[in-house]
Parts: structure tokens; sequence; C-alpha cells
């Protein structure tokens, strides 16, 4: 049952609203910083169109996350501008990802998950940077700067080396950066894995259904899409986006889970009666 949360008439309503317009001002003033790039533009309207909401999350772990199930961005306030600038963009990307049907989901096998991960976390960063770089040249230097100084510094560097060839190469080099770093590669595993454990039965009911999602060299080039037309996984010169770089860097320990929840994931399909399927509850994934 919902409680009216206060009175209108209450003095207390300035205490409360003050506060959240104060949020939306603030998220307001991001949003028309983001306007300035041309990228940054298209994913704000891309966002608007399908429905992506932007809210403040003190409680939040993350810096920034976008949710799949409520298309929602939270971003944490107490970090400094320059930097939220870069994390929202980084959100938008997912939320273009998910509207493009290109996010992790109940469909993918647990490996393909977990790479298909990766890839999104890669080319959210990277499309993160171009927007970065883009405000620069509009005269806005702070967020790259801030990208530049960054947990994610390298890629930022790697964008802009690669970008003395042409926009496409600096994007593909600041994607592929992003599979270079052994602890990030590893970094969402521990997630993946709570995550795959979590949705093990919501996964094994849709895939009975529907079977199990590609995830080859073709269908993570469709990440690359761009704004515009172009598309920077698949213009750019580069190794194919299927090899060792992408897919490697599990320890022995680390597969064996990953075979595991497949394994368990297989056992539960098994028994799956296609007339007894349900509607599967939504994925609540933060990316
Ligand atoms: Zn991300």
């Amino acid at each position: 049952m919902n409680q009216p949360v206060h009175n209108p008439g209450h003095p207390s309503l300035h205490a409360l609203t003050i506060p959240l317009s104060r949020n939306q001002q603030s998220i307001d003033h991001w949003i028309s910083i983001l306007r300035l790039s041309p990228t940054g533009k298209a994913l704000v309207g891309y966002a608007e169109k399908h429905g992506v909401r932007i809210r403040i999350d003190r409680q939040g772990w993350q810096y920034a996350y976008y949710e799949a199930d409520s298309r929602r961005i939270g971003l944490k306030p107490n970090r400094p501008d320059a930097e939220i600038i870069g994390n929202l963009a980084h959100e938008l990307r997912h939320a273009w990802q998910h509207a493009s049907g290109q996010l992790t989901s109940l469909t993918d096998t647990p490996m393909d998950f977990l790479l298909r991960t990766r890839a999104t976390e890669a080319d959210a960063e990277a499309v993160a940077i171009l927007v970065c770089a883009e405000l620069a040249e509009a005269g806005h230097p702070q967020y790259l700067e801030a990208r530049l100084k960054g947990e994610m510094s390298d890629i930022a560097q790697a964008f802009l080396k690669g970008g003395k060839s042409g926009r496409i190469s600096g994007l593909r080099a600041a994607y592929d950066q992003w599979f270079r770093n052994g602890r990030r590669r590893s970094s969402y595993l521990g997630y993946t894995l709570e995550w795959l454990e979590d949705n093990a039965d919501a996964i094994a009911k849709t895939t009975s259904r529907h079977g199990f999602r590609p995830f080859n060299a073709g269908e993570i080039m469709k990440l690359g899409a761009l704004p515009g037309g172009h598309n920077y996984l698949a213009e750019s010169a580069g190794a194919p986006l299927d090899t060792a770089l992408y897919k490697d860097g599990l320890t022995p320990a680390q597969q064996r889970k990953i075979d595991g929840i497949a394994q368990e994931i297989e056992g539960k399909r098994s028994r799956q009666h296609p007339r007894h399927i349900g509607p599967h509850p939504a994925p609540s994934l933060r990316m």
C-alpha cells in the first residue's frame, strides 16, 4: 500500500523539495554539457526516446550505473563535475546498448555473458572518451582531462594516441586497451558469477524456449555503431573481435566456476517442460 510521503500543506515540504529540485538542476546541467558534443547530444536524444531516467543515488556503491530493468541511470553526487560528465556518457552508452539489443541478457551462455559484459564495458568507455574529446574540441577540455587522470586513464591515452589516425582508430584503440589490463578483465567476474547464479533458473527457462543467442565476431561488431552511421569496430583495422585478447584472462579456477554454472543451467534446461514456462523476471543487472 502506498502512503503519501508528505502532506503538501506541511512546512517540511520545503525541506523535502529543495534538495530534490537541486538534484534535477544538477542533472539538467550535466545533460546540457553533454549536448555540446555531437555524440553526447545523440546519446541524450536516444535515451529520452527510450524513456531512460537519470537520478541521483546517494546510497549506491558505484559512482554510476545503468540498471536495465528500470531503464534508470544512477549517479553518485559526490564526484567532481568533470568526472560525472564522462560517467554519464558511459552510462548513456549502456542505455543505447540496451535499446539496440546489445546488453547482456538471459539468453547468453555464462561464458558469453562474461565476454559480452567485457565488450559492452569496453565500448561504453571508448564512447565516453569520444564524448569528452568532442567536448574538448568545443572548448571544454576539463572532461577529457578528468578521464586522463581517472581510473581508466590508459584507455583515454590509447584513444588519443590511436586518434592521431582518426576518430575511428582512436575508438578501436580505446576499445582494445580495455582488455589489455588483466585486473580490469577479471574485475567484472565476481559480479557476473553472482548474477548468473541468482538467475540460473531464469536463464534455463528462457533458453529452453528461445535457445542461446550467439556471441561471435559479427555480433560483437554491432556494438561499434555510432550515431551518424559509422561503426568503429567494423571500419577500423585490427584483430578479429573474438581472438585471445578479448577472450582470455580467466584462471583455471575461474573457468571451472563458469563451466559449473553452465552445467547447472544445462541440468535445469533438460528438466524444463516447454508448456510450464512462465514469464521470466527481468534482469536487474547494473552496468
Ligand atoms: Zn559500464
